[in-house]
């Protein structure tokens, strides 16, 4: 894509240097191919490629989708000889994790994860009464270069292949069945694309994951396409390549301010598709799939809190109908070296009861994690010595 697009002017503190908008990776080195970057079909053929009957692909989809398991010894219902050529083929491993942090009793869960090429991305499984979460990363940093987000602040390393994203899923899979977090043996209910990178710019393998998500078991995981959260900073053609898929996953649009100059500041892809493009794709999002859309907002202080933005902003969705969309306001989690911090209560308060008093169903988005450096944007993997 070319883009020439203007550097945001306003940084979390004067030290910062503005960094690029980078639509394209640096590194383009590919990752070994796995099981669970396959089709069905091409599941099948490369079995038979390997020299095996045409059935072992259910028996390994079994064991991956239903089982969670990628290692071939605990496959005891193959050959030995036959577990041997497809572990090597058909499991390499993708993803060591080298990193756990914990939270909230051991309900929050942060796991660093170390792929082929020494790129880091981060994952983080969250267990609440009713339901589990896992927010996932999509890429290795993130291009998209919004100045108050962690990893927006490493640039774009590379896209995650549909296995790397799908092996993050199998893990916390594996765990809840293993009952490592406390409450006992569960599964997971929901996954949010809400981990570093931006989904939509890795729309291929993100799209083959979500596939393999609502596929049944044992052709995929099973989970409820509503139950899974794409976020986005608002790639537009994307978006509309998104609605004509015919799966209704769950859109976020990360707006953080209703107008073009404030937003062009956070989130530095509006110099490119505005706010006002933006909220009309999301709007047909909902027209066509029937899903509400929810919009994020991180209440920065004096930055895009003032009751007038939350006005604006309740304008600009009821000027597109009404019952289509809903406000997720979270609290700044302040970034490391940032001048910027989260919204007083009372401001953040009087911003809901704003949006609330224009009829738009509005709810505060949890900071889970914000001690492990967890919550929504503070993901930002960093070179370890071991
Ligand atoms: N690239 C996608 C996913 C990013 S993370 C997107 O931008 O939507 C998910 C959410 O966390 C986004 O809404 C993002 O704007 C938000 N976020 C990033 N940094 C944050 C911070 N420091 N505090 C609160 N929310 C943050």
């Amino acid at each position: 894509m070319k883009t020439s697009l203007a550097q945001p002017t306003v940084r979390p503190s004067d030290e910062t240097p503005a960094i690029p908008l980078q639509m394209a990776p640096k590194r383009r080195g590919k990752p070994p191919r796995h099981f669970a970057d396959l089709t069905p079909e091409e599941r099948v053929a490369s079995v038979i490629e390997a020299g095996e009957p045409a059935f072992r692909a259910k028996q390994l989809a079994t064991h991956y989708f239903t089982h969670y398991t990628s290692d071939a010894a605990k496959m005891t219902d193959l050959p030995a000889k036959s577990r041997e050529n497809l572990a090597a083929t058909m499991f390499p491993e993708l993803i060591r994790p080298t990193r756990k942090l914990e939270a909230d009793g051991g309900t929050t869960v942060k796991t660093l994860w170390h792929l082929f090429d020494d790129a880091k991305v981060e994952s983080v499984l969250m267990r609440y009464p009713n339901r589990t979460t896992l927010c996932v990363s999509s890429q290795a940093g993130c291009g998209m270069a919004c100045p108050f987000c962690a990893t927006g602040q490493l640039g774009l390393t590379r896209n995650l292949s549909t296995a790397e994203i799908l092996e993050q899923v199998r893990a916390a899979f594996r765990s809840l069945a293993d009952g490592e977090i406390p409450g006992g043996v569960t599964r997971l209910n929901n996954l949010v694309f809400m981990g570093m990178g931006e989904p939509l710019a890795n729309y291929k393998a993100v799209m083959e994951t979500v596939r393999a998500l609502v596929a049944p078991q044992p052709e995929g995981l099973g989970m409820s396409a509503r139950n899974i959260t794409v976020s986005t900073v608002g790639l537009v053609p994307a978006m509309q390549k998104l609605t004509k898929e015919g799966i209704p996953v769950t859109l976020a649009v990360s707006l953080h301010a209703p107008d073009d100059d404030l937003r062009s500041e956070l989130v530095p892809i509006n110099t490119r598709w505005s706010v006002d493009e933006t909220l009309d794709t999301a709007r047909n999002y909902f027209e066509v799939t029937g899903r509400r859309v929810s919009i994020e907002y991180a209440l920065i202080k004096d930055m895009n809190d003032h009751a007038w933005r939350a006005d604006l902003l309740g304008e600009k969705l009821n000027a597109r109908g009404r019952g289509w969309v809903h406000v997720n306001p979270i609290p700044l989690n302040p970034t490391p070296g940032s001048i910027w911090t989260a919204s007083d209560r009372e401001v953040e308060d009087e911003f809901v009861a704003r949006l609330r008093g224009h009829g738009i169903p509005t709810t505060i988005r949890d900071t889970r994690g914000s001690d492990i450096d967890g919550a929504c944007g503070q993901l930002a993997a960093e070179e370890d010595d071991e």
